[in-house]
């Protein structure tokens, strides 16, 4: 028996009843955004009881690392006060608890700075709050990062960038069609394809925003996000910034459907239960690193997460921690592992990380 059917499926219905096949990148954002009903509005995903759990949440080793990174950054930039530390889409706020704690001795840094957090879920935002509720300095909270007051800025962005709605076309013999969501004779939600190919669509390539794919073969799926957040970023780190972005993907633009649904640790149909599960795909960092230079900012990587964290220290940090708690030992060395590690379920490999920065910073740690 399937699942009855959720309040958004029954929004998304209506939409396509109203005006026609919807396509993935307007599904995705509805699924995870909806103020009402979207994923990330709507529940707590993360952790051991919800559908996924992300690096920071695995082990405090994350959050520290990227606070010596973060510190770092600031004084490649010249130690600039007052400052914002800004991160996107901070999830349960662990990271930042993490990254707070472990600068609390860092004494010019602290003075300098301001804590700004890029969240649109309003749940999230209480969540965040709790966790930090201890924490000085200040915190101020923003739907976008373009709302965060002018100054220079050290941002954070882990696991954002695979959060943000892809749009996905299809090669066909006569072009690009976009991908979009529409109800079947049988009165299911299935996936299609627009009946024109995409406007802009000149010999076969891609509108020209997007790189052209002059090899792709019929039924090749092309997938990218709306520059928006990535020129964003970087522009903040192009004036005299640094940002740091962490996620799963891949370094060179390619052909692949990577859409996926999770829900309780499992994969399922992206067009099932819609709203309760989470939609990611991956992130294309050659994408990001072209916005970023066109937005005149420095790119330092993409490097693998477990080449950035071993050459930020993770072993000896793991050791010291060991030594501390050594009842704790042996989990500790599973959670470098997980973070580290090339294997099946670990995410050393297939996690990327890239840094922006203004152009005058030549060098960043790990890179
Ligand atoms: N960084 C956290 C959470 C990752 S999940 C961690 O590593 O655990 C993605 C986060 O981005 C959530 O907090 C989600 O609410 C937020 N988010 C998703 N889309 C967003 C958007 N368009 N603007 C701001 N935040 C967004």
């Amino acid at each position: 028996m399937s699942d009855p059917r959720t309040a958004l499926e029954t929004r998304v219905r209506a939409r396509i009843a109203a005006r026609g096949p919807m396509p993935v990148g307007e599904f995705m954002a509805l699924c995870l955004q909806d103020p009402e009903h979207g994923y990330y509005s709507a529940r707590l995903p993360f952790g051991a009881a919800g559908d996924f759990v992300t690096a920071p949440e695995i082990s405090q080793m994350f959050g520290e690392l990227l606070a010596a990174w973060v510190v770092e950054a600031w004084q490649a930039m010249g130690g600039p006060g007052p400052f914002a530390l800004i991160e996107c889409g901070p999830g349960r706020g662990t990271m930042m608890k993490d990254m707070l704690r472990a600068t609390r001795r860092e004494a010019a840094f602290r003075a300098a700075l301001e804590v700004h957090l890029v969240e649109t879920s309003a749940g999230l935002r209480q969540v965040q709050r709790e966790t930090l509720k201890d924490c000085p300095p200040p915190l101020r909270w923003h739907a976008a990062i373009d709302d965060v007051p002018a100054m220079p800025a050290v941002i954070v962005a882990n696991e954002f960038f695979d959060a943000l709605p892809v749009r996905q076309a299809e090669r066909r013999p006569a072009g690009w069609f976009e991908r979009m969501v529409s109800v079947d004779d049988r009165g299911a939600l299935t996936l299609g394809l627009a009946p024109e190919p995409m406007a802009g669509d000149r010999a076969g390539d891609l509108p020209d925003d997007l790189p052209p794919l002059p090899q792709a073969r019929t039924g090749e799926v092309f997938e990218w996000r709306p520059p928006g957040p990535v020129r964003a970023v970087a522009a903040r780190a192009a004036a005299g910034g640094t940002a740091l972005v962490i996620d799963y993907g891949h370094t060179v633009s390619a052909a692949g459907d990577t859409l996926q649904a999770v829900r309780a640790h499992a994969a399922v149909s992206p067009l099932a239960a819609p709203g309760l599960c989470d939609l990611t795909a991956h992130v294309d960092f050659e994408a990001l690193g072209r916005e970023a230079r066109a937005a005149g900012a420095r790119v330092h990587g993409p490097v693998t997460q477990g080449c950035f964290l071993r050459r930020l220290g993770i072993a000896a940090r793991a050791a010291v921690l060991q030594a501390h708690v050594p009842a704790r030992s042996s989990g500790i060395a599973a959670d470098l592992r997980r973070l580290t590690g090339s294997g099946p379920g670990e995410m050393g490999d297939l996690f990327k990380v890239v840094a922006f920065s203004a152009p005058a910073i030549v060098r960043l740690p790990g890179f």
